[in-house]
């Protein structure tokens, strides 16, 4: 992670001239030694570490999922700079809600994005900053975040919860990169030398394919990776390798660095006594955001006990028109389930919530093919399909009412029971309400979704059904 020097000197003008100054202070010829002029680099909680996880090991994914929110939005402008560390990009927008921020998984708070840069090394052996049970990869890519509630980037710096930092590891095995990558790396000729800026024109960070990735993340507790090395930084590097061209790699090796450095990654620190933790992000689903957050739709009533706010929505499907729904009625599968996720206001957050047995709320809505007219708000989610059928695709909407569901019409009766999420972490914490009527959906359109591509080449997203065991229904008509 790069010179925290450089970005203080942008907010405060009195420290220009000492940031600067401070910021050449260190090479990577020997990151051992940084420790004599900026102490906490020799701290207990610092960062690089070795990660004892092999690729295809399987893990135990905590409660929780990491929340990717807004990160399909344009930033108003996109700036690069080589600072003699790393290549760094400060993407910026001009309205605050409209700021990309991961929320969820080990993060208690919303952090937005500051900045993100590259680590790089000599050859295609080395570059990577973490390793995988000692096997270090070409390049690293680091997204950092800062908690909003500390107000700016610099308060949050001194704050031992204050930043999240994404990590995540490239390698020359799989041919093309990401977009991202393309855009970038399509500027590096303006970066030679150390102190070139740039503006160029601005792309959304979901072009990254890390960004969304519903791959599963390593969590632990750690330091920036430069000087001076502050122990303030929620750590989620994907256990995804991300790939990259030999020729790229190259490319970003004529990117000159300071002090005549030619690699940039830190030597691997002690773990000491630290844990790992690891969690799951989500995939294809639809993230409304209210500015003000007294707008924001929420259910009550029925089983329900108090308030509970809309999150997200998200679609389940199967190979073919007979299944597809994760509920059935007496047996019988129907094409597609709508799920509306929602979560008791009171407990704060999502993430809270779903620790809670009544923290969360969904709404589900079976479709079956039809001649009938699917509902307003299907038909402006599949407009938008086609640029969603790679994997860790992400757009903006243009905004409409969750009612062009067509689920508030006061005929509606709704089953309800006690059961959990349909997919891991399968926490119990859902009030389940499942609208009794079919609600229409052309041919057309089923196969537009089958058209969306899933992790792991998966044909379908629905779960088996579970067990009953004790548990009972009850029925409500909503009004
Ligand atoms: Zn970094
Ligand atoms: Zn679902």
């Amino acid at each position: 992670m790069t010179s925290i020097m450089v970005i203080l000197c942008r907010f405060f003008s009195f420290s220009l001239i000492w940031g600067l100054a401070k910021s050449q202070e260190f090479s990577y010829k020997d990151t051992t030694t940084w420790g004599q002029n900026y102490p906490t680099c020799n701290g207990n909680n610092q960062s690089p570490v070795d990660i004892p996880w092999g690729f295809g090991e399987t893990v135990i994914i905590q409660p929780g999922e990491l929340q990717w929110i807004n990160y399909g939005n344009i930033p108003d402008s996109m700036r690069i700079v080589n600072n003699g560390h790393t290549v760094q990009i400060y993407p910026t927008w001009v309205n605050a809600s409209d700021r990309p921020y991961l929320t969820g998984g080990p993060l208690g708070g919303q952090y937005v994005i500051e900045q993100f840069h590259f680590h790089w090394g000599q050859n295609d052996s080395v570059g990577s900053e973490h390793t995988f049970r000692g096997r270090r990869t070409a390049m690293e890519f680091h997204m950092v975040h800062w908690k909003s509630e500390y107000g700016t980037f610099e308060a949050a710096a001194s704050q031992a919860d204050g930043f999240a930092v994404i990590g995540a590891l490239y390698d020359p095995i799989f041919g093309k990169s990401s977009r991202g990558i393309e855009e970038i790396w399509r500027e590096l000729g303006g970066l030679r030398q150390p102190n070139d800026a740039i503006q160029i024109i601005p792309f959304p960070l979901s072009d990254f394919e890390v960004v969304n990735s519903r791959d599963t993340y390593v969590s632990y507790y750690g330091s920036l990776t430069t000087p001076g090395c502050n122990e303030v930084v929620t750590w989620l590097v994907a256990l995804d390798l991300f790939s990259i061209t030999s020729d790229e790699l190259q490319q970003i090796r004529s990117v000159q660095l300071g002090h005549g450095d030619t690699h940039n990654y830190r030597a691997l620190q002690n773990l000491n006594n630290r844990q790992f933790t690891y969690y799951q992000s989500k995939s294809v689903e639809i993230h409304p955001v209210w500015r003000n957050n007294a707008y924001r739709p929420y259910l009550s009533g029925g089983p329900l006990r108090s308030q509970y706010v809309v999150e997200q929505f998200h679609f389940h499907w199967g190979q073919n028109n007979n299944v597809g729904s994760e509920h059935t009625f007496r047996g019988g599968r129907s094409s597609m389930e709508l799920h509306i996720v929602h979560w008791k206001r009171e407990y704060g957050s999502f993430a809270a919530a779903m620790q809670r047995r009544d923290g969360l709320a969904v709404i589900a809505a079976l479709y079956q093919p039809s001649t009938g007219r699917s509902s307003n708000g299907i038909q402006q989610i599949w407009r938008q399909l086609r640029n969603l059928r790679q994997e860790n695709s992400a757009v903006q909407v243009s905004p409409f009412p969750l009612s062009d569901f067509g689920l508030l019409n006061p005929t509606h009766r709704y089953m309800s029971y006690f059961g959990s999420l349909t997919t891991p972490t399968c926490n119990e914490a859902a009030t389940w309400l499942v609208a009794l009527n079919l609600f229409p959906i052309s041919n057309n359109e089923l196969r537009d979704i089958r058209l969306v591509r899933l992790r792991h080449g998966d044909r379908h997203n629905y779960r088996p059904l579970q067990r009953l065991n004790n548990r009972r229904f009850t029925s409500y008509r909503s009004y």
